[in-house]
């Protein structure tokens, strides 16, 4: 079975001479504009409830460990794959699917905390400033489930000309793994949440019948994240290895979330 992917590619310009480094201010003015394109393209949910949360407990994770000072913006996107994705300059986009599998706060905070991660750890903005000397557009593409992505197909949606499709090396991977723990940790939150969202995808998975070949059995991403990220855990002191794992307004929000009536896409 062929699974759905979902994903943006974008392209710019950087503009920038050969092994430049992009400014936080640059990085800025990019993420603003490849947001535009994005939330011009995508079903992005409206309702003013749902997105005060979402921003909320992203500030929440993200405020206090960026020393770039970004203005972060959160976004729910109206698809039901398990999915989130980051762009330079904190802008972060959680799609429906991926809240309603999530039984928890923390669960949830899981798979924030990682995306934020990957851009105060500047992942594709590295790739960026590495591409400038060959002249490739910048691209960006921050999948929670990288597997999905390495296979190069599905249903991308490609909102540029002809755009690289770059992405992020196990070891950016990982890294983001384990900032996004310490993120949520200083939140207050239980770090346990990003492994049990593996765990939520990985059972997902094995009962749509992935397990049974192709790109995704011979890559058991999920298997190795849970792992690793349980390890992750296990090294931090041990206050800080449970923490919030639910609550009520989680629950609220994401009730409400699947209560909404469907949004349109937009042409
Ligand atoms: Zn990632």
């Amino acid at each position: 079975m062929r699974v759905k992917m979902f994903a943006a590619v974008i392209t710019a310009s950087v503009g920038l001479g050969a092994c430049a480094r992009i400014s936080t201010q640059q990085e800025a003015q990019m993420g603003q504009n490849y947001a535009q394109q994005i939330n011009a393209q995508l079903p992005i949910i409206r309702d003013a409830e749902a997105n005060a949360y979402i921003n909320r407990l992203g500030d929440s994770l993200a405020v206090l460990v960026d020393t770039q000072g970004r203005n972060w913006q959160f976004f729910l996107v109206d698809d039901p794959e398990v999915n989130a994705f980051a762009v330079p300059g904190g802008y972060i986009y959680v799609n429906k699917g991926l809240v309603l599998r999530a039984q928890t706060l923390s669960q949830l905070a899981g798979v924030v905390g990682h995306e934020i991660a990957h851009v105060t750890q500047r992942h594709s903005v590295q790739q960026m400033e590495k591409q400038q000397g060959i002249g490739i557009g910048a691209t960006l593409v921050c999948i929670w489930q990288p597997s999905f992505c390495q296979q190069g197909g599905g249903d991308l949606l490609n909102l540029g000309a002809t755009a690289a499709m770059a992405k992020f090396s196990r070891n950016d991977e990982t890294e983001a793994d384990r900032e996004g723990l310490k993120y949520i940790v200083r939140a207050g939150l239980d770090p346990n949440g990003m492994p049990e969202m593996f765990e939520i995808l990985l059972a997902e998975r094995r009962s749509r019948g992935g397990g049974g070949g192709g790109f995704l059995a011979s890559h058991p991403m999920e298997e190795d994240r849970i792992r690793n990220t349980r390890a992750m855990i296990q090294q931090l002191p041990p206050d800080q290895r449970s923490g919030t794992r639910d609550s009520e307004a989680f629950q609220r929000f994401k009730a409400r979330l699947a209560a909404l009536p469907p949004t349109p896409r937009p042409r």
